[in-house]
């Protein structure tokens, strides 16, 4: 029998863990029985997820910047590519939190509801009380303070301290691309292997999420049985998507403005990669394709496109950070905390750097949504309240990732001239006799 793909049994886990425990809280002991018996498993999941935050950073951001290895060469098109990858990142940011602001999904959990989850994570809601405290009592330039480390096993213990990882991770990969290239081969070998192992281990997690969304469903069912809070859920998936399609407009938007082309120009030529990533959640499994695209159906030279694109599947995710943008704040919505427009800022730079560190992969982004929420005190915690609606969405994110990745390549080649017609024969031929 042909297995059934990942996407599907996870929401089969889904709705399998609501049906269960629906029939559950029939019975007395029902919801003592999901409490003791099954949410534990939600929590060894979501554990495992958070388990990989720091090591994943580490593996992909440090593989991510010593890919950069070509910028000296191709320095005109790398501050580019950067530049517009990180204008589009903050874009999507933007928007994800103008999306969440306005339609705010999480506020119309209702009172009892709310209370009832915060109760529930009391130990979390004490943490960030504490942290509050702390934030209120530092110093202006406490955050830039707090950004390096003095010491890198100290940062990497303590999962709020992602932002230290992601510093010296970055530092490290400068480093690694300033010496010289017979040093820095094999540490830079040992890296890309990390990285697989790391990949694989999230491989391995993601197998177990349609038994780790059953428990967490089951868990959120007998926990908070007011429908509300499914409401709340279905609002905010809408707004994530919502926030998604202005994205793509604004890619096509921008397309259309620097090439002079039709819409359609871009969307046809980009659309089987689209539809590859939302099967399969994966920007690095859709690469292959993607490049294939905008090489020989968008005209864009393989030279721009070989070096734009597998940096773009690694650092530039745009549906992802505006995803996590709406997700902490919704979250935070949910638990009742105000969060003030210095928190949204600092909203804006560690979904930036969080999706630039987040790994091509389903479920990656979830995973550095961590990072995002224990930067701005939410309750980690709070993962658990979107876990269920979590896949659908990195669907849809990866799509928007992979066309965030070609209208950039887009952009760059047309501004370093390495664009042609759009038919790969005539403008391989004619490029091989310019260049
Ligand atoms: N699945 C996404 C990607 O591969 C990453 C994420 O989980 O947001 O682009």
């Amino acid at each position: 029998m042909k297995k059934l793909a990942l996407h599907w049994q996870i929401l089969l886990g889904m709705l399998a863990g609501v049906v269960f425990a629906l029939i559950l809280t029939n019975f007395s002991w029902g919801a003592e029985f999901v409490n003791d018996w099954i949410k534990p498993f939600g929590n060894i999941f979501i554990n495992a997820l958070k388990l990989i935050a720091v090591p994943l950073i580490l593996a992909s951001l440090i593989k991510g910047i010593s890919d950069l290895k070509d910028i000296s060469k191709l320095s005109k098109m790398g501050t580019r590519t950067i530049g517009i990858y990180i204008v589009t990142t903050v874009i999507a940011v933007s928007i994800g939190l103008v999306m969440v602001n306005v339609i705010k999904p999480g506020s119309n959990i209702n009172q009892e509801t709310r209370e009832d989850l915060i109760a529930s994570y009391e130990g979390d809601a004490l943490n960030v009380q504490s942290a509050a405290q702390k934030q209120k009592d530092a110093g202006p330039l406490q955050a830039l303070e707090d950004l390096v480390p003095g010491n890198i096993f100290a940062a990497a213990s303590d999962n709020g301290n992602m932002l230290q990882v992601i510093f010296f991770a970055i530092f490290f990969g400068i480093g690694l691309i300033l010496i010289p290239e017979e040093q820095s081969k094999p540490v830079k070998a040992f890296f890309d292997g990390f990285n697989e192992v790391i990949l694989k281990l999230i491989d391995i997690i993601m197998l177990s999420a349609p038994f780790g969304v059953f428990a967490l469903l089951a868990a959120l069912v007998v926990e908070s049985p007011s429908p509300d809070l499914f409401e709340a859920l279905a609002m905010y998936a809408l707004t994530v998507i919502l926030g998604l399609a202005i994205m793509i407009g604004i890619y096509v938007l921008m397309v259309w403005i620097f090439t002079k082309n039709k819409p359609s120009f871009f969307i046809n030529g980009i659309s089987p990669a689209q539809l590859l990533a939302f099967s399969t959640s994966s920007s690095a499994a859709t690469l292959p394709v993607t490049m294939e695209r905008v090489e020989d159906h968008l005209g864009v030279h393989e030279e721009v496109t070989s070096f734009v694109l597998p940096i773009g599947a690694t650092i530039n995710m745009d549906g992802t950070s505006l995803y996590q943008a709406v997700a902490a704040v919704f979250i935070a919505q949910a638990f009742g905390i105000d969060l003030t427009i210095g928190a949204q800022l600092g909203i804006i730079a560690t979904a930036t750097l969080a999706s630039i560190g987040s790994a091509a992969v389903p479920g990656a982004g979830m995973v550095m949504l961590v990072i995002v929420l224990a930067q701005a005190g939410i309750p980690e915690a709070g993962l658990a309240l979107i876990f269920a609606i979590d896949r659908p969405l990195d669907m849809c994110r990866t799509t928007v990732n992979v066309t965030g990745d070609a209208a950039v390549s887009v952009m760059v080649a047309k501004s370093v001239n390495m664009m042609g017609p759009p038919n790969v024969k005539t403008w391989k031929k004619k490029s091989e006799n310019s260049l």
